[in-house]
């Protein structure tokens, strides 16, 4: 195991930003970013050897910070959407930035995503970053203290942990945005990947993309993954849901609270034979099938073309804030939020596919 640093760029007012590179005995390598705690690469060798990157991102600080759609960042304080821009804590009212369709608050507006972190390695196979918001950050209340720790294990599993803590009671809630393509970023769409999420309901929602109230069974829909299948399979049905958000873009609810780490599904790269497992502690994760990656050009100058990467963000469900009947993520000042995410890389052999 190794962990190298190399310069990245420089942000705006001259801070530097540093990319972090985890490498295992194997030669697999996770790459992290000092700005927004981003993973920016994930390097793994393929049915055949050879290697791939499996997420879609960009070669630039400026890049990240002009075109980025939160391709592999941090999401903070609170990930997802919050309706109307608004929260209630106790007496208290805040008011967040709105800065999806002029209602709703979306990654909290980038916060934690386009920042510098500071970043140690505290083992050889391990970084961690961290980050310190200020209280009224984005409107929310409290200064608080981040840390994310990526790691990668011999056995090719990368764990994302997340600690956060405030000085005042607020909603936490914090993703990883990547977007994958297990087939490699610069090899097309993402529609003949086979997806499997162990969930039983998902969260419909609005014309707003927030929750409606219902809690809809994925039974006998084109949104029951429960048994693997290709993301295209059903991706352009005529369901109201689908039609709503132009695709996969929904909540799917894992358990009714944070919970030890559990495996919750597995996607496979058509063209590659990578698999990829995904465990959490989270009781929600956003299936999004990137239909709104509108070409722009990322790494390499490949354009990112729609659907040419999916997110599985884990997370709190959005909108938890105005939801009482969904798990809690309101944390009190001084009490401590912890969750991990592992995604688990292997390939399927040849002859299994043959
Ligand atoms: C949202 C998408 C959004 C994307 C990038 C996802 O978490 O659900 O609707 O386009 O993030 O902001």
């Amino acid at each position: 195991m190794s962990v190298k640093r190399e310069s990245f760029g420089f942000m705006p007012d001259g801070t530097e930003i540093y990319k972090y590179i985890l490498e295992n005995d194997a030669g697999t390598q996770v790459h992290v970013l000092t700005l927004g705690a981003t993973l920016q690469s994930i390097l793994f060798a393929d049915k055949n050897g050879e290697t791939r990157d499996l997420l879609l991102g960009f070669d630039t600080v400026e890049d990240y910070l002009t075109k980025s759609n939160y391709q592999g960042a941090t999401v903070g304080p609170y990930c997802n959407r919050i309706a109307g821009a608004a929260i209630d804590i106790g007496e208290k009212h805040y008011e967040l930035v709105a800065n999806e369709k002029g209602v709703n608050n979306l990654h909290s507006n980038g916060e934690f995503s386009y920042r510098p972190w500071k970043a140690i390695v505290p083992d050889a196979d391990r970084v961690e970053l961290s980050y310190l918001s200020p209280d009224g950050e984005g409107g929310f209340p409290g200064e608080t203290t981040v840390k994310v720790i990526f790691r990668l294990s011999q056995d090719n599993k990368l764990s994302i942990r997340y600690y956060g803590v405030s000085t005042r009671d607020t909603f936490l809630n914090f993703t990883n945005h990547a977007y994958f393509n297990l087939n490699g970023y610069a090899s097309g769409d993402i529609l003949g990947h086979t997806l499997r999420i162990d969930a039983d309901r998902f969260t419909p929602v609005d014309e707003r993309s927030i929750p409606n109230g219902e809690n809809m069974s994925v039974e006998g829909t084109p949104f029951d993954f429960r048994t693997a299948k290709k993301i295209g399979l059903e991706i352009g049905a005529d369901h109201e849901q689908l039609k709503m958000t132009g695709g996969y873009d929904h909540n799917y609810c894992l358990c009714d609270a944070p919970r030890a780490l559990t495996e919750i599904g597995e996607a496979e790269g058509d063209l590659s034979g990578i698999k990829m497992n995904i465990y959490t502690t989270l009781p929600g994760v956003q299936f999004y099938a990137g239909n709104f990656l509108s070409g722009k050009e990322g790494k390499g100058g490949f354009p990112m073309a729609k659907r040419t990467g999916f997110c599985l963000e884990t997370q709190f469900y959005p909108d938890t804030p105005h939801r009482p009947d969904f798990p809690n993520c309101l944390y009190k000042a001084g009490d401590a939020y912890e969750s991990e995410t592992v995604y688990a890389f292997s390939v399927t052999a040849q002859d299994e596919n043959a």
